[in-house]
């Protein structure tokens, strides 16, 4: 098993380019990369968003996956979108397949995957589905796992979001926590290529993976990425990708050290203790909005003044200002507290007056 949480050398490296061109790309990128790396990743098939671009080489391809595998030490991995995918890297022993982010959307490709895998002993990846939907990327690991493959491992490669950013996919780090928590044993490998889109920000994402405690990477290398016929801007050559592992800061989730266990026990507890307040204050405020919601239902208003809202957004983004705290933090919790309060007070609406 690649993916066994209790042996995995972390991070685990996966490297090589975006698609698969030619064998001789595939033998000159592979031989170029350190031992840190152990799987080597190219598209055999590759899922365009648009036509008319270059779609992969296809099965063909598989050959020179093979070549790697026979003339280094790497194992080597590619993507897969169909049952025939599958069985042609099955046919042609691809150590590890993935499904992609155009694929993990769709509930019914994932079945028909995991159906050619039914039985197999085989080492999946999946990518997160283009949009940040949790549930969906949790369907495509549980589908897997019914039909019985063990060794699986999730890819986290950024969300597809409309508004301006750095990002060319937004990393929403908040989902890949929510997913270790539902899936704690499961590993998650960051793929900072993708979340980036540029080399720019491939090491500052990797770093934060790290910190995050993710369990590997996956970065699109290629030993001249300006020739690339994919994903040309986003890729790194081998010796810068050796350079950034070398930067990388590792640090360990647990430390042995009895002094710092302590003092972090006791912030700890003072955290807890705020929360507790926090917790508290929220009640009151709870008790507050039920009192003006029934108030407004006795003298027919409704639960919405507008600028009421606008008021309360400016006077908390301004406190927030003054205490040098995040104001898009601040607006995000009174979205929410917000968004709470009116549900509560549509109930109070709502109710019979004798209830
Ligand atoms: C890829 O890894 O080259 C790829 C197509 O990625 P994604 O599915 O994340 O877009
Ligand atoms: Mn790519």
């Amino acid at each position: 098993m690649i993916f066994n949480p209790n042996q995995l050398k972390k991070p685990l490296i996966i490297a090589g380019p975006c698609s698969a061109e030619s064998q001789e790309q595939m033998l000159t990128t592979a031989k170029s990369l350190s031992k840190d790396v152990s799987i080597f990743r190219a598209g055999v098939w590759k899922p365009r968003t648009r036509p008319n671009s270059f779609e992969g080489v296809g099965a063909p391809a598989l050959e020179w996956l093979k070549e790697v595998q026979s003339q280094t030490h790497l194992k080597v991995a590619t993507e897969v979108a169909t049952p025939e995918h599958v069985e042609k890297c099955l046919e042609a022993n691809i150590d590890v397949l993935w499904i992609g982010a155009r694929t993990t959307v769709n509930p019914f490709y994932v079945q028909e995957i995991a159906e050619a895998l039914k039985g197999v002993d085989a080492t999946v990846m999946v990518k997160n589905p283009l949009h940040p939907e949790l549930s969906l990327w949790m369907g495509a690991i549980e589908r897997l796992m019914m039909v019985g493959v063990k060794d699986i491992a999730a890819i986290h490669r950024g969300f597809f979001t409309l508004e301006q950013s750095v990002f060319r996919n937004e990393p929403k780090w908040e989902l890949a926590i929510k997913l270790k928590r539902m899936h704690p044993d499961l590993p998650i490998i960051c793929d900072p290529s993708h979340i980036s889109g540029s080399p720019t920000m491939i090491k500052e994402v990797s770093q934060t993976a790290m910190d995050l405690n993710m369990d590997g990477l996956m970065i699109e290398t290629h030993f001249n990425p300006k020739i690339a016929l994919s994903d040309a801007q986003q890729q790194i050559t081998p010796d810068q990708l050796n350079q950034l592992i070398q930067s990388l800061v590792l640090r360990t989730e647990v430390a042995q050290n009895q002094d710092f266990n302590s003092q972090l026990d006791v912030i700890r507890q003072k955290i807890d203790a705020i929360d507790n307040e926090l917790i508290n204050t929220i009640g009151k405020r709870t008790e507050l909005v039920k009192e003006i919601g029934r108030f407004k239902k006795q003298n027919g208003v409704t639960i919405l003044q507008i600028q009421r809202w606008f008021e309360i957004i400016k006077t908390r983004q301004d406190w927030a200002n003054s205490k040098e705290i995040d104001k898009s933090m601040v607006s995000e919790l009174f979205e929410l507290i917000h968004k709470h309060s009116v549900l509560l007070q549509t109930h109070i609406m709502n109710q019979n007056n004798d209830d």
